[in-house]
């Protein structure tokens, strides 16, 4: 089973209610679970400690942050270096793939979540793809949500390039793409028939379920629709009518 973190397993700093009996549960009845998220400005072993901050049990092995995915596919694609528009967290994962980070005549560009692109990073990476240098993008995702609402997500940094390259990239490691469902069950040695995605959100856990074939689950944790009915088509609201009649 492969969960979402951000507004799945947590908002900010802040568990969800009963992730540990469920994933106690999970454990007992022996389901592997792993977890998946789009976040590209930390590494692995920061996300890995911060789920160990709250009290659950997991190895590293069990994360997979669109920061080591971007690692893993320059990897697996024989890229010897990079140019990578990221901060420490996306470059630490690139390099402990064996990919080197350069700033110049790269093998390909990587661009993920950087809270300090500036107007440099946005010139390099335009140069790169210009040259025709191979673009990598962590994720598309346009906002992510904290304590206090949503911020602009990495779509903002890809957009940026995009906007003034009018190159999109030519893969994206991180959801909706099926990629992250590759390597889990790649390095699960499982079937995609096998697995099932628990997320909330629609247009990147559950989209990339759907193209990948395996099984998925959206979950509503947003106070504001925590008290809603959800229906899978809309005749069902007259069994719920009828139910409460
Ligand atoms: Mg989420």
């Amino acid at each position: 089973m492969v969960f979402d973190l951000d507004g799945t397993i947590y908002f900010g700093n802040s568990l969800v209610e009963k992730v540990h009996e469920v994933l106690d549960e999970l454990h007992w009845k022996g389901i592997r679970t792993c977890f998946l998220t789009n976040n590209s400005r930390k590494g692995r072993v920061d996300i890995y400690e911060k789920l160990l901050g709250f009290g659950l049990e997991l190895e590293l092995e069990d994360v997979y942050t669109a920061s080591y995915l971007a690692g893993r596919y320059l990897k697996d694609h024989g890229y010897g270096s990079a140019y990578v528009l990221g901060e420490a967290g996306l470059i630490n994962e690139i390099e402990g793939c064996g990919v080197r980070s350069v700033e110049d005549d790269p093998d390909c560009v990587v661009v993920g979540y950087d809270m300090t692109l500036n107007y440099e990073k946005i010139t390099r990476s335009f140069r790169h793809v210009m040259d025709k240098k191979p673009f990598v993008a962590c994720n598309l995702d346009k906002s992510y949500p904290v304590e206090s609402g949503l911020l602009p997500g990495c779509g903002a940094m890809v957009g940026a390039i995009t906007g003034c390259t009018g190159i999109s990239p030519g893969i994206v490691v991180g959801k909706p793409s099926v990629y992250p469902i590759k390597v889990i069950c790649k390095d699960l040695g499982v079937d995609i028939d096998s697995v099932m995605v628990v997320g909330d959100n629609v247009e990147s856990d559950i989209a990339m379920a759907r193209t990948a074939g395996c099984k998925s689950c959206l979950v509503v944790t947003d106070d504001v629709a925590r008290d809603c009915l959800v229906v899978k088509s809309l005749d069902q609201i007259i069994g719920i009518i009828n139910g409460e009649a």
